[in-house]
């Protein structure tokens, strides 16, 4: 089903859907592109239109290999489109979603592109927002790279700008996605080049460990915890790797790297990574996790053979995920009491490599053999009834009803 965009393009067919439109493989007068159709709320939006064509300069002029190329702004009645160029490929999120963690090697090879593609754009007086698995394509059809990894490009380039006009984010909401929003957006500030570091180095922890540093949950406890936790190591991760991470996560967004300085630390790191296989670290979600987040990830609401998904946890039983990657556009800013934790608040102290979250049962193993015991105590009587009720039985004895003996004894709930 073909679909004319302004005078001179065709889309095609879907390629996927955003938080912010649907992406259509289409071909225009120099031959195929991705065609990116704005939701039709934002299309409709007067303000956001204008904003659109402002910022035409500032996007076509972004020209760099690492960045998926902005070739037109096509505003055509109610259509509103990025003409891009196509990338052949799949979103480092289908990969993620595929693998759930990668080889160091390439995890860092792929952040070190994007990092490439960050430095232009600072250069440029760009800054992306939205630096996350979904926004970086994976060029299936460039030469491979160190640890096999495909030529990584960052798209949606000002998308968050053009969304965030001043109506629909007031002074108190938010534009970005949860898990890799930097402290300083949650606290107000506006969001300079440091904050496409830090969610780069949020997305290549997520790279190496499978999971975000603080995503799971409420939005606002996502929100809290860039504030106020601090990163927990990574076991098995080396040393350098991780203080590069370290740095790119700080809190403060002058301590953190800039985009070409990280991209070079980053490649430096590549020949100590060759071979290295993905880091065995625990997956959230477990025991642990329950044990850790009660306050936030009901346990009621998910069943437990449902698997447990960082950043979608929906805190309603059976409801949809509240807390998802998509761009949220109406997130409030939490009240600085509500940054710095309640009674409920969950702030972790830091871990060293390997060591258990607080709360985890795995730390107490008195309680878990306590636990054993009980269980395996009630097993053994449960055995023992039916044993004997089976001979009571077999030699017709014991007409009377059988000692209780299994209610007796099954066990409290530790
Ligand atoms: P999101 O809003 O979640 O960042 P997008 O709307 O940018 O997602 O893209 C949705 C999907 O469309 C992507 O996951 C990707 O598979 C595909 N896509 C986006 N841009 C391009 C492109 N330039 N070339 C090829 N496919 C693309």
């Amino acid at each position: 089903m073909a679909r004319k965009i302004g005078s001179r393009y065709t889309a095609h067919q879907i390629l996927g859907r955003g938080s912010a439109g649907t992406v259509w493989l289409g071909d225009g007068p120099e031959g195929p592109v991705a065609i990116k159709l704005l939701r039709e709320d934002l299309a409709s939006d007067q303000e956001l239109v204008g904003r659109f064509v402002q910022e035409r300069t500032a996007l076509l002029g972004l020209d760099h290999p690492r960045v998926v190329g902005v070739r037109d702004l096509v505003v055509d009645g109610t259509d509103l489109a990025l003409v891009m160029d196509l990338v052949r490929g799949t979103d480092l999120r289908t990969r993620l979603d595929r693998e759930r963690r990668l080889a160091p090697e390439a995890a860092v090879a792929i952040a070190a592109d994007v990092a490439d593609g960050l430095a232009a754009a600072h250069a440029a007086g760009v800054v992306h927002r939205d630096v996350k698995p979904e926004n970086i394509l994976l060029d299936m059809e460039g030469p491979l790279g160190p640890g096999g990894a495909h030529p990584a490009l960052l798209t949606d380039f000002g998308v968050a700008k053009l969304i965030d006009t001043p109506r629909r984010t007031r002074a108190t909401k938010i534009i970005g996605t949860p898990d890799y929003l930097a402290p300083e957006i949650v606290e107000g500030l506006p969001p300079r080049a440091a904050v496409d570091i830090y969610a780069l180095a949020t997305v290549l922890y997520e790279l190496l460990a499978g999971f975000t540093p603080f995503g799971g949950g409420h939005p606002g406890a996502v929100l809290r915890r860039h504030v106020t936790e601090t990163v927990v190591p990574l076991p098995g991760i080396p040393e350098e790797l991780w203080q590069l991470l370290v740095q790119c996560l700080a809190k403060a967004p002058a301590s953190r790297l800039r985009a070409s300085e990280l991209s070079a630390r980053l490649r430096d790191q590549l020949p100590l990574l060759a071979g290295m296989p993905p880091l065995d670290v625990d997956e959230p979600g477990t025991e642990d996790e329950e044990a850790a987040y009660p306050a936030y990830d009901e346990p009621q609401a998910l069943s437990a053979d449902e698997p447990r998904r960082r950043g979608a946890v929906p805190l309603v039983p059976g409801s949809a995920p509240d807390s998802n990657r998509d761009t949220h556009t109406s997130m409030r800013v939490p009240a600085p009491d509500e940054l710095a934790g309640g009674a409920r608040g969950t702030a972790r102290a830091p871990r060293a490599a390997g060591q258990r979250r607080p709360g985890s049962a795995r730390n107490k193993p008195d309680a878990v053999r306590r636990r054993r015991l009980v269980l395996g105590g009630a097993a053994v009587l449960v055995a023992a009834a039916i044993g004997v009720g089976g001979w009571l039985a077999a030699t017709g004895e014991g007409q009377e009803p059988a000692p209780q003996d299994t209610e007796q004894s099954a066990p409290s709930q530790p």
